[in-house]
């Protein structure tokens, strides 16, 4: 009953059966909402099997236990998923959110993504760069080709919302209904605001794990950032005997917990003071889902920590520096000598040759874009 109770959706979530649509009329689902329809498609299309070998901060062959873009699209979904309910929102349309939100991005992290735009916009400045927010939306509305009357998975008008976060104010006019928020200066849906905290309280909490798994930062550096000094404090006095190991898995654990308990504190009080009647008002009353300041104070600590000790350590900055040449390398083969890429991404004339090859790349895993360069410049590789 509480439960119950705790899931009623509250009168500004988004609700499927009044989506504002699709691109391409289809009739309604028999046995699903309109925005579990839309996680199911965004589940089997094949840039989402693709995120298994992509990578946030190691890259894919550096080991098995690291986290990969579908396993931190998976925890952004759980996460997200878990206030959702507690907020009244639609679970299933954050999930979707969340489990597509990263299907834009390119080999090799940020590192990747940094590369591609920078060689559009120095090599063909008219195809108008590399955004993977906006890349994503490319991916589920004309990328995929898996149904027989439309390109891309022609997915419900909140479902795309959530997936364009950011969007230059050029490529907004562009885009027409989705693209019209940040123009009129106004906030998406809840479950999309949710689904973007969700994503930051993932992987600032993975990339402890992983970073202390990995060596490149050790436990005394955490101690100086106060959220992890804390919970990790709290679990040593409860527990004085706890290998280290199950120390940081039960701080990670409690941090996420903390964070996920403030979001939705914090959220309802802003819900309440703001007090929309419909997902349309929520959406102009300005960002509503977020943390109270004290702990939006302690995650940017930590957030800055990651920054300055994980992504900028030595050994990530040597990873870093190896994507951005086979990026780059891979960009200005094709661009010079279209006749090297696959037929389905030959183009003719620019900018349309230019975009399909940032496609062709965006769309590769870290361990094929590796492949791809030797298969090109190594001259005993086989093609
Ligand atoms: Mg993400």
């Amino acid at each position: 009953m509480a439960l119950a109770q705790m899931n009623a959706r509250a009168p500004y979530a988004s609700d499927p059966a009044r989506t504002r649509g699709r691109r391409h009329a289809e009739p309604a689902p028999a046995n699903r909402t309109e925005f579990q329809r839309d996680r199911d498609r965004i589940i089997h299309a094949n840039a989402f099997r693709r995120l298994e070998y992509k990578t946030q901060v190691f890259v894919n062959h550096e080991g098995d236990w690291f986290r990969t873009r579908l396993t931190h699209s998976l925890e952004v979904a759980q996460i997200a998923r878990v206030i959702a309910a507690s907020l009244g929102l639609d679970v299933d349309l954050t999930e979707a959110i969340a489990l597509a939100h990263d299907l834009g991005h390119t080999p090799f992290g940020h590192a990747g993504q940094d590369e591609l735009n920078r060689c559009l916009n120095e090599l063909a400045p008219q195809a108008g760069g590399f955004e993977h927010n906006l890349q994503s939306l490319r991916v589920v509305d004309e990328l995929e080709e898996r149904y027989p009357d439309f390109n891309g998975l022609n997915l419900c008008f909140e479902t795309r919302e959530g997936i364009l976060k950011h969007c230059s104010l050029a490529n907004a006019r562009k885009l027409g209904d989705v693209g019209q928020r940040f123009i009129d200066r106004t906030e998406p849906s809840l479950e999309a605001q949710l689904a973007n905290l969700a994503d930051e309280i993932a992987y600032n909490n993975h990339d402890v794990d992983d970073g202390l798994r990995s060596g490149l930062i050790c436990l005394e550096q955490l101690l100086e950032v106060s959220i992890f000094e804390q919970h990790y404090r709290a679990v040593k006095r409860q527990w004085p005997q706890i290998a280290d190991k199950r120390a940081v898995a039960q701080t990670v654990r409690q941090m996420i917990n903390t964070l996920i308990m403030d979001v939705t504190n914090h959220t309802k009080q802003s819900l309440a003071a703001a007090n929309p009647q419909s997902p349309d008002q929520a959406r102009l009353c300005g960002p509503l889902v977020g943390f109270s300041s004290e702990i939006r104070q302690q995650a940017t600590e930590l957030k800055q920590f990651l920054f300055k000790e994980l992504y900028r350590h030595y050994q990530v900055a040597r990873m870093t520096h190896k994507a951005r040449t086979v990026v780059r390398e891979l960009f200005e083969v094709f661009l010079d000598e279209p006749g090297l890429l696959p037929p389905d991404y030959r183009r003719d004339g620019q900018p349309a040759q230019a975009r399909a090859i940032a496609d062709y790349i965006a769309g590769m895993t870290d361990r094929y874009a590796m492949l791809e360069h030797r298969r090109i410049f190594a001259v005993d590789e086989s093609h």
